[in-house]
């Protein structure tokens, strides 16, 4: 059983985390709440560089919810094709800007309840909206990095995110919960890596549980 680090080495490991990549920072390139509400959808399950690389021609094509709600399935699939899941992440672009088009008049929701209703939507991209295109931090997005480095440190042993994103909004401070998740990613890329984390090069390698990694490096 994975073992679950005491408060006082979580409020550590956080601050060593967060001290560390100072200038972290979301990861995808958006210059208005729509986009990043396509971005983050999008992004599900694939590199942050592929999105990255298809979304200034899908940008400059779409603009507005009512331009997406109004695409052609097969025209707007066209645009994202290097992504994984490509019919299924346009079904619920398309899909989400007609309710927010509809029933927002074309204005992403700035509410978590409300964004939670939009389809392809789930805790994690609406934190990351909120955080990211409105400056409100109700929470941590946590994504397939904060799972990673929460499990293995042992800030948390749950699986689910939204168990995850509950315990770690217990231990970290609230000044962390807005980059967090983007420190954990830059300390993922560069040492605590998914096949071999670099332990023995790691500044948390005294207070780590190192649950589930077999090869310290
Ligand atoms: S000690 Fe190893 S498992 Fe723990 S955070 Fe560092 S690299 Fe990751």
């Amino acid at each position: 059983m994975d073992a679950r680090l005491d408060v006082k080495s979580s409020v550590k490991v956080i601050e060593l985390i967060e001290k560390t990549y100072p200038d972290s920072h979301y990861y995808l390139d958006f210059s208005t709440p729509i986009e990043l509400l396509v971005a983050a959808i999008l992004s599900a399950q694939t590199r942050d560089t592929v999105v990255n690389g298809i979304t200034p021609k899908l940008f400059k094509k779409y603009h507005t919810a009512k331009d997406y709600s109004e695409a052609n399935q097969k025209e707007l699939e066209s645009y994202v094709s290097g992504v994984s899941f490509a019919g299924n992440k346009v079904r619920n672009i398309i899909r989400a800007c007609e309710i927010v088009d509809k029933e927002y008049g074309g204005r992403v929701p700035n509410e978590m309840k409300s964004l939670l209703e939009l389809p392809g939507i789930g805790r994690k991209t609406a934190n990351t909206i909120l955080i990211n295109a409105y400056g409100i931090v109700e929470g941590i997005p946590v994504d397939t990095w904060v799972i990673k480095i929460s499990n293995r440190t042992g800030l948390s042993v749950e699986k689910n995110p939204d168990n995850i994103e509950e315990d770690l909004k217990a231990i970290v401070d609230k000044k962390y919960w807005k980059n967090i998740a983007y420190a954990m990613k830059a300390h993922g890329h560069a040492i605590c890596r998914s096949s071999i984390p670099l332990c023995s090069k790691c500044f948390l390698n005294k207070l780590c549980m190192r649950n589930g990694v077999k090869d310290s490096g």
